[in-house]
Protein backbone atom coordinates (compact mmCIF):
# COMPACT_ATOMS: atom_id res chain seq x y z
CA UNK A 1 0.00 0.00 0.00
CA UNK A 2 1.77 3.62 -1.22
CA UNK A 3 1.39 6.84 0.77
CA UNK A 4 1.15 9.85 -1.58
CA UNK A 5 2.61 13.75 -0.96
CA UNK A 6 1.94 16.81 -2.95
CA UNK A 7 4.88 18.60 -3.80
CA UNK A 8 4.16 22.52 -5.44
CA UNK A 9 6.86 24.14 -6.82
CA UNK A 10 6.22 28.15 -7.24
CA UNK A 11 8.12 29.38 -9.95
CA UNK A 12 7.78 33.20 -11.62
CA UNK A 13 6.24 31.51 -14.46
CA UNK A 14 4.34 28.45 -13.46
CA UNK A 15 3.19 26.93 -10.47
CA UNK A 16 3.42 23.05 -10.66
CA UNK A 17 1.54 20.84 -8.23
CA UNK A 18 2.73 17.25 -8.28
CA UNK A 19 1.29 13.95 -6.37
CA UNK A 20 4.15 12.37 -5.47
CA UNK A 21 4.45 8.66 -4.54
CA UNK A 22 6.66 7.31 -1.26
CA UNK A 23 8.83 5.86 -4.14
CA UNK A 24 9.46 9.31 -5.54
CA UNK A 25 7.12 8.49 -8.65
CA UNK A 26 5.55 11.52 -10.00
CA UNK A 27 1.94 9.72 -10.61
CA UNK A 28 0.10 13.15 -11.60
CA UNK A 29 0.67 16.49 -12.32
CA UNK A 30 -1.15 19.60 -12.28
CA UNK A 31 0.27 23.49 -13.98
CA UNK A 32 -1.15 27.28 -13.07
CA UNK A 33 0.42 30.07 -14.61
CA UNK A 34 2.13 32.01 -11.80
CA UNK A 35 2.38 35.19 -13.44
CA UNK A 36 -1.26 35.60 -14.41
CA UNK A 37 -2.57 35.97 -10.87
CA UNK A 38 -2.38 39.48 -9.19
CA UNK A 39 -4.12 38.61 -5.62
CA UNK A 40 -2.94 35.63 -3.97
CA UNK A 41 -6.49 34.62 -2.30
CA UNK A 42 -7.31 33.40 -5.67
CA UNK A 43 -4.24 31.84 -6.21
CA UNK A 44 -4.41 29.87 -3.51
CA UNK A 45 -7.73 28.67 -4.01
CA UNK A 46 -6.92 27.59 -7.42
CA UNK A 47 -3.99 25.60 -5.94
CA UNK A 48 -6.01 23.51 -3.68
CA UNK A 49 -8.71 22.69 -6.55
CA UNK A 50 -5.45 21.35 -9.00
CA UNK A 51 -4.36 19.42 -5.83
CA UNK A 52 -8.24 17.98 -5.55
CA UNK A 53 -8.05 17.67 -9.28
CA UNK A 54 -5.21 15.58 -9.51
CA UNK A 55 -5.91 13.22 -6.51
CA UNK A 56 -9.41 12.63 -8.27
CA UNK A 57 -7.71 12.23 -11.76
CA UNK A 58 -5.15 9.84 -10.16
CA UNK A 59 -7.92 7.65 -7.95
CA UNK A 60 -5.66 8.63 -4.89
CA UNK A 61 -8.25 9.69 -1.62
CA UNK A 62 -5.94 10.57 0.97
CA UNK A 63 -2.59 12.37 1.26
CA UNK A 64 -0.01 12.59 4.12
CA UNK A 65 1.21 16.36 3.61
CA UNK A 66 2.18 18.96 1.36
CA UNK A 67 5.07 20.31 0.69
CA UNK A 68 5.69 23.99 -1.19
CA UNK A 69 8.67 25.56 -2.30
CA UNK A 70 8.10 28.97 -3.52
CA UNK A 71 10.72 31.75 -3.19
CA UNK A 72 10.88 34.23 -0.58
CA UNK A 73 9.12 31.94 2.15
CA UNK A 74 9.71 31.57 6.15
CA UNK A 75 10.42 27.59 6.94
CA UNK A 76 9.42 29.44 9.92
CA UNK A 77 6.26 30.95 9.65
CA UNK A 78 5.17 28.89 6.60
CA UNK A 79 4.53 32.29 4.54
CA UNK A 80 5.66 33.76 1.92
CA UNK A 81 6.90 36.80 2.97
CA UNK A 82 6.10 39.72 1.34
CA UNK A 83 7.51 41.96 -1.79
CA UNK A 84 8.81 39.15 -3.48
CA UNK A 85 11.26 39.45 -6.16
CA UNK A 86 9.67 38.11 -9.38
CA UNK A 87 5.78 37.23 -7.93
CA UNK A 88 2.84 39.71 -8.82
CA UNK A 89 1.46 39.42 -5.19
CA UNK A 90 3.14 41.91 -3.20
CA UNK A 91 1.30 41.32 0.17
CA UNK A 92 2.61 38.16 3.11
CA UNK A 93 0.67 34.86 2.30
CA UNK A 94 0.10 32.49 5.05
CA UNK A 95 0.31 29.74 2.30
CA UNK A 96 0.70 26.57 4.77
CA UNK A 97 -2.21 27.66 7.07
CA UNK A 98 -4.61 28.48 3.88
CA UNK A 99 -3.67 24.84 2.45
CA UNK A 100 -4.10 23.09 5.68
CA UNK A 101 -6.88 24.97 6.61
CA UNK A 102 -8.18 23.51 3.00
CA UNK A 103 -7.35 20.19 2.87
CA UNK A 104 -6.99 19.32 6.86
CA UNK A 105 -3.50 17.77 6.13
CA UNK A 106 -0.03 19.07 7.76
CA UNK A 107 1.61 21.87 5.10
CA UNK A 108 5.57 22.57 5.27
CA UNK A 109 7.39 25.67 3.22
CA UNK A 110 10.94 26.60 2.14
CA UNK A 111 12.54 28.08 -0.91
CA UNK A 112 12.95 26.20 -4.03
CA UNK A 113 16.38 25.94 -3.66
CA UNK A 114 16.14 24.39 -0.37
CA UNK A 115 13.52 22.33 -1.60
CA UNK A 116 15.42 21.34 -4.35
CA UNK A 117 18.64 20.88 -2.12
CA UNK A 118 16.32 18.22 -0.36
CA UNK A 119 15.46 16.63 -3.70
CA UNK A 120 19.04 16.07 -4.43
CA UNK A 121 19.96 14.75 -1.13
CA UNK A 122 17.20 12.21 -0.96
CA UNK A 123 16.61 11.01 -4.61
CA UNK A 124 19.54 12.08 -6.29
CA UNK A 125 23.40 13.10 -7.03
CA UNK A 126 24.00 14.09 -3.31
CA UNK A 127 22.74 10.82 -1.53
CA UNK A 128 24.72 9.54 1.03
CA UNK A 129 26.87 13.25 0.69
CA UNK A 130 26.15 15.91 4.25
CA UNK A 131 28.38 19.10 2.89
CA UNK A 132 26.90 20.23 -0.69
CA UNK A 133 25.03 23.43 -2.31
CA UNK A 134 22.65 23.17 -4.93
CA UNK A 135 22.39 26.20 -7.47
CA UNK A 136 19.05 26.41 -8.94
CA UNK A 137 19.34 28.28 -12.42
CA UNK A 138 16.28 29.75 -13.87
CA UNK A 139 14.16 32.95 -14.21
CA UNK A 140 16.44 33.74 -11.35
CA UNK A 141 19.49 31.92 -9.42
CA UNK A 142 18.85 30.39 -6.19
CA UNK A 143 20.70 28.18 -3.92
CA UNK A 144 20.55 25.06 -1.17
CA UNK A 145 23.47 24.84 1.44
CA UNK A 146 23.57 21.41 3.35
CA UNK A 147 26.13 21.80 6.12
CA UNK A 148 26.53 18.48 8.55
CA UNK A 149 23.11 17.28 6.22
CA UNK A 150 21.05 20.10 7.38
CA UNK A 151 19.55 22.77 5.37
CA UNK A 152 21.05 26.00 6.10
CA UNK A 153 18.56 28.06 7.02
CA UNK A 154 19.82 31.46 8.99
CA UNK A 155 17.68 33.36 11.99
CA UNK A 156 14.43 34.02 9.90
CA UNK A 157 14.79 31.10 7.00
CA UNK A 158 16.40 33.32 4.46
CA UNK A 159 20.11 32.35 4.33
CA UNK A 160 21.25 30.47 0.91
CA UNK A 161 21.04 33.34 -1.31
CA UNK A 162 23.39 32.53 -3.27
CA UNK A 163 22.07 34.04 -6.49
CA UNK A 164 21.99 37.54 -4.60
CA UNK A 165 25.79 37.65 -3.80
CA UNK A 166 27.77 40.66 -5.97
CA UNK A 167 29.99 39.23 -7.94
CA UNK A 168 30.75 42.91 -9.98
CA UNK A 169 29.86 45.95 -7.71
CA UNK A 170 29.92 48.00 -11.37
CA UNK A 171 27.67 45.09 -12.98
CA UNK A 172 24.46 44.42 -14.12
CA UNK A 173 21.76 46.01 -12.09
CA UNK A 174 20.00 43.32 -10.41
CA UNK A 175 15.87 42.79 -9.46
CA UNK A 176 16.80 42.99 -6.34
CA UNK A 177 17.84 46.77 -6.37
CA UNK A 178 20.99 45.61 -5.96
CA UNK A 179 24.04 45.90 -8.82
CA UNK A 180 25.97 42.85 -10.18
CA UNK A 181 24.53 40.27 -8.18
CA UNK A 182 25.30 36.45 -9.59
CA UNK A 183 21.79 36.40 -10.54
CA UNK A 184 22.54 39.33 -13.62
CA UNK A 185 25.26 36.90 -15.35
CA UNK A 186 24.03 33.22 -15.01
CA UNK A 187 19.80 33.32 -14.88
CA UNK A 188 17.98 32.60 -18.39
CA UNK A 189 17.78 36.06 -19.15
CA UNK A 190 21.33 36.96 -18.19
CA UNK A 191 22.32 34.37 -20.77
CA UNK A 192 20.22 36.25 -23.65
CA UNK A 193 21.23 39.11 -22.56
CA UNK A 194 24.84 37.93 -23.12
CA UNK A 195 23.90 36.76 -26.44
CA UNK A 196 23.04 39.83 -27.66
CA UNK A 197 26.15 41.61 -26.04
CA UNK A 198 28.65 39.20 -27.74
CA UNK A 199 26.49 39.04 -30.83
CA UNK A 200 26.88 42.77 -31.31
CA UNK A 201 30.38 43.22 -30.68
CA UNK A 202 30.94 40.31 -32.93
CA UNK A 203 29.18 41.61 -35.83
CA UNK A 204 29.66 45.28 -35.13
CA UNK A 205 25.75 45.86 -35.62
CA UNK A 206 23.19 45.72 -32.96
CA UNK A 207 20.69 43.11 -32.98
CA UNK A 208 17.25 43.49 -34.71
CA UNK A 209 14.43 43.61 -32.58
CA UNK A 210 13.12 40.01 -33.52
CA UNK A 211 16.61 38.34 -32.62
CA UNK A 212 16.28 40.49 -29.21
CA UNK A 213 13.49 38.48 -28.28
CA UNK A 214 15.89 35.25 -28.54
CA UNK A 215 14.67 32.56 -25.47
CA UNK A 216 17.95 30.83 -23.49
CA UNK A 217 16.67 27.57 -24.60
CA UNK A 218 17.12 29.16 -28.47
CA UNK A 219 20.60 30.49 -27.46
CA UNK A 220 21.43 26.56 -25.95
CA UNK A 221 20.35 25.70 -29.40
CA UNK A 222 22.50 28.10 -31.10
CA UNK A 223 25.59 27.12 -28.80
CA UNK A 224 24.70 23.59 -30.06
CA UNK A 225 25.35 24.83 -33.49
CA UNK A 226 28.18 26.04 -32.61
CA UNK A 227 27.54 29.59 -33.17
CA UNK A 228 30.10 31.81 -31.55
CA UNK A 229 28.76 34.33 -29.99
CA UNK A 230 25.94 31.67 -28.43
CA UNK A 231 29.52 29.87 -27.44
CA UNK A 232 30.86 33.29 -26.06
CA UNK A 233 27.19 33.64 -24.20
CA UNK A 234 27.86 30.61 -21.85
CA UNK A 235 31.41 31.61 -21.54
CA UNK A 236 30.56 34.72 -19.55
CA UNK A 237 28.18 33.01 -17.68
CA UNK A 238 30.68 30.27 -16.85
CA UNK A 239 33.14 32.76 -16.13
CA UNK A 240 30.95 34.35 -13.40
CA UNK A 241 29.41 31.53 -11.80
CA UNK A 242 32.74 29.48 -11.67
CA UNK A 243 34.04 32.86 -9.61
CA UNK A 244 31.04 32.75 -7.18
CA UNK A 245 31.37 28.87 -6.94
CA UNK A 246 34.93 29.02 -6.08
CA UNK A 247 33.95 31.51 -3.25
CA UNK A 248 30.96 29.76 -1.73
CA UNK A 249 33.63 26.62 -1.19
CA UNK A 250 35.55 28.71 0.80
CA UNK A 251 32.52 29.52 3.28
CA UNK A 252 31.39 25.52 3.91
CA UNK A 253 33.80 23.46 1.94
CA UNK A 254 30.96 21.10 0.32
CA UNK A 255 31.82 17.62 -0.76
CA UNK A 256 29.80 18.54 -4.65
CA UNK A 257 27.95 20.93 -5.62
CA UNK A 258 25.05 20.32 -8.08
CA UNK A 259 23.16 22.65 -10.84
CA UNK A 260 19.91 22.20 -11.67
CA UNK A 261 16.88 23.90 -14.05
CA UNK A 262 16.56 25.30 -17.60
CA UNK A 263 20.15 26.82 -18.22
CA UNK A 264 21.70 24.15 -17.51
CA UNK A 265 20.57 21.90 -20.04
CA UNK A 266 22.81 22.63 -22.51
CA UNK A 267 25.64 20.16 -20.58
CA UNK A 268 28.86 20.29 -21.39
CA UNK A 269 28.21 23.74 -23.50
CA UNK A 270 27.97 25.21 -19.94
CA UNK A 271 30.34 22.79 -17.66
CA UNK A 272 32.91 22.70 -19.39
CA UNK A 273 34.01 26.15 -19.07
CA UNK A 274 32.62 25.82 -15.75
CA UNK A 275 34.75 23.47 -14.55
CA UNK A 276 37.40 25.07 -15.63
CA UNK A 277 36.92 29.08 -14.24
CA UNK A 278 35.60 27.10 -10.84
CA UNK A 279 38.98 25.27 -10.40
CA UNK A 280 40.87 28.25 -11.74
CA UNK A 281 39.61 30.26 -8.89
CA UNK A 282 39.42 27.97 -5.88
CA UNK A 283 42.12 28.34 -3.15
CA UNK A 284 44.66 25.95 -3.02
CA UNK A 285 43.21 24.08 -0.01
CA UNK A 286 40.19 22.69 -2.09
CA UNK A 287 41.77 22.40 -5.75
CA UNK A 288 40.75 19.43 -7.05
CA UNK A 289 38.79 18.13 -4.31
CA UNK A 290 35.46 19.59 -5.03
CA UNK A 291 32.81 17.75 -7.48
CA UNK A 292 31.14 19.90 -9.89
CA UNK A 293 27.76 18.14 -11.35
CA UNK A 294 24.80 18.83 -13.12
CA UNK A 295 21.59 17.71 -10.72
CA UNK A 296 21.35 13.79 -11.02
CA UNK A 297 17.45 14.30 -10.52
CA UNK A 298 15.02 15.23 -13.71
CA UNK A 299 15.27 18.80 -14.42
CA UNK A 300 11.60 19.35 -14.51
CA UNK A 301 11.12 16.73 -11.66
CA UNK A 302 13.56 18.27 -8.64
CA UNK A 303 11.82 20.88 -7.11
CA UNK A 304 8.55 18.92 -7.32
CA UNK A 305 10.19 16.02 -5.37
CA UNK A 306 12.11 18.23 -2.82
CA UNK A 307 8.92 19.91 -2.30
CA UNK A 308 7.54 16.82 -1.69
CA UNK A 309 10.08 16.01 0.58
CA UNK A 310 9.72 18.66 3.27
CA UNK A 311 7.65 18.60 6.35
ZN1 LIG B 1 20.25 40.69 -6.64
Amino acid sequence: MHTYAIGIDIGATNTVIGLVRDDARIVGKETLPTQQYTESKPYIADIVEAIRKVMADCGVEAIERVGIGSPNSSYETGCIEENTVNLRFKERIPICQMITEALGVPSALDNDANAAALGEMVYGGAKGMTNFIVYTLGTGVGSGIVIDGQVLRGVHGFAGELGHVIVDPRGRQCGCGRVGCLETYAAAGAICRNYLEAYAEMHGTEPTEEQKAITCKQVGELAAQGDKAALAAYDKTAYWLGFALANAVAFSEPEGIFLFGGPTQVGEILMKPLRKYFEENLLFLYKGKVKLELSHLPSNDAALLGSAALR
